[in-house]
């Protein structure tokens, strides 16, 4: 049976109607909660147009839409590139040294947020459901109300949420916080960053916390931590599964009884790869008779190439590995191995499952979704350890990983040493505790306490304190 509403999904990037499992992450959350509601996904189409000649594009599948906008290349740039990757993603990771503003770029991301407005209010039903998705989209649901929109409309944000004093480093940040009020739920991944918005409305907006309301602007709106998780399942069948598991026994032959430390992740500042080399090679410096016996495996596609700051942090990695194996390699051992590119999710969770240790170490990162893959890709039986940094949202629930903080790199490289010297009943332990709150807390959980709040946050726009 249908539920009586219509979930609509918003998010910059679309993901695939089909292939739902190659994508991961997001769309495997949220497609099942599309097709059993007969929803809607909207957002950019992923195709750059001369101005005038944006389309929309609708497609119908599986009892569910999809409906993409194209950009005007321009529009793209400032919005995409420079104002949404350019200026708050750092800013959201806690970089103002990174963080670019340009007035015009600001401008052009309302803009863009109103086109999608225009757009998408026109395939709205009035019982509609609507969640928007993430950083890029922050203003959406003020013009969607500006429109008439008089929908429920929640709004998750994937990052963190940073503290007052860096989010007032953003000029006119003012009007962004402001427009998180037209939405009727807002969720943070961690009750650290709820508290972090918290305090902003407290601080700096004058505004008021009552238990799960927050009031300011003369508005009220639901906040509430809604942890996302992974589909437990999915990552461990990849794993034991074909073409999963050949991937796995090739990696395992190719070890040849070397321990393998993986580390996956976009290449991106906030991810802390500098620091985790640094962090793996002072293990290599304090452990010689490790040499030979261990390899770190870093799979890091490009992401963001069009951006100075990501060009320059690609470089960085790339001597910073070179000087590793410059300085430990032996004609039959290379400590550092590096690729530069995205795998199939089969592939990575058959490298997960054939990992000894995850080194999963951000210095920042709103939840982290590869340790909680790397967990579930492991055989019960034999699993292997993850090293987490404490500045990963994960951490708040992964508690039974080792812990470390990434700018430590001593901790990191005591870290490693105490997970290759780990005894297996302590692994297996560690282990069973971490599945059980993956289990319990798995993407479909975050999507339906994200929906039922939703459905249940005091009704709609012009709420008034
Ligand atoms: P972020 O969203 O900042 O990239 P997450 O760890 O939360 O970080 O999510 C990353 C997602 O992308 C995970 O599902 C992970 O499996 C996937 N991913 C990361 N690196 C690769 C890669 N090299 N190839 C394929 N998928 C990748």
């Amino acid at each position: 049976m249908k539920p009586a509403r219509r979930l609509v999904a918003v998010s910059n990037r679309v993901g695939p109607l089909r292939g739902v499992a190659a994508a991961g992450g997001l769309a495997v959350g949220i497609v099942d909660a599309l097709r059993e509601s007969g929803g809607l996904w909207f957002g950019w189409s992923g195709r750059t147009v001369a101005a005038g000649r944006a389309r929309l594009h609708r497609e119908h599948a599986d009892g569910m839409t999809v409906a993409t906008l194209d950009l005007p290349q321009q529009d793209f740039e400032r919005y995409y590139n420079n104002f949404s990757n350019g200026c708050l993603w750092p800013l959201l990771h806690f970089r103002i040294d990174l963080t670019q503003y340009h007035h015009a770029d600001s401008d052009a991301y309302r803009h863009v947020n109103r086109r999608f407005a225009a757009t998408l209010v026109r395939l709205l039903r009035p019982t509609d459901l609507v969640w928007v998705h993430d950083f890029h989209l922050i203003p959406l649901a003020s013009e969607l109300r500006r429109l008439g929109a008089r929908q429920r409309i929640g709004f998750f944000l994937h990052t963190p949420f940073p503290p007052t004093e860096i989010l007032s480093t953003l000029p006119h940040h003012e009007p962004l916080v402001r427009a998180l009020f037209d939405y009727d739920l807002l969720g943070f991944q961690t009750d650290e960053d709820l508290n972090r918005f918290q305090d902003h409305v407290r601080r700096a907006a004058r505004g008021s916390v009552r238990g799960a309301t927050v009031g300011a602007f003369g508005r009220e709106v639901r906040a509430g931590a809604f942890p996302i998780g992974i589909d437990v399942e999915q990552v461990h069948r990849f794993a034991f599964t074909r073409p999963g598991e050949q991937d796995f026994a090739r990696m395992r032959a190719a070890l040849a009884g070397r321990d393998q430390i993986i580390g996956v992740d976009r290449l991106d500042y906030s991810k802390g790869l500098l620091r985790r080399m640094a962090a793996y090679e002072r293990y290599l410096e304090q452990h010689p008779e490790s040499h030979g016996h261990v390899i770190y495996l870093q799979v890091a596609p490009v992401s963001r190439g069009q951006l100075k700051s990501y060009r320059e942090f690609r470089h960085e990695v790339e001597a910073a590995k070179a000087q590793i194996n410059g300085r430990f390699s032996r004609f039959d051992w290379t400590p550092v191995h590096y690729l530069n590119r995205a795998l199939p999710r089969r592939t990575l969770a058959g490298l997960f499952r054939a990992s000894r240790i995850a080194l999963v170490t951000p210095v920042r990162d709103g939840m982290n979704l590869v340790a909680k893959e790397y967990v579930a890709a492991q055989d019960a039986e034999d699993p292997g350890v993850l090293v987490l940094s404490r500045f990963a949202g994960a951490a708040r629930q992964m508690t039974d990983a080792l812990i470390v903080n990434p700018f430590d790199g001593e901790e990191t490289a005591r870290a490693l040493h105490h997970a290759r010297q780990m005894p297996l009943a302590e692994r297996r332990r560690r282990h069973e505790r971490l599945m059980r709150g993956l289990v319990e807390y798995d993407v479909r959980r975050w999507r339906n306490e994200f929906i039922t709040a939703l459905a249940d946050a005091p009704t709609g726009s012009g709420r008034r304190r």
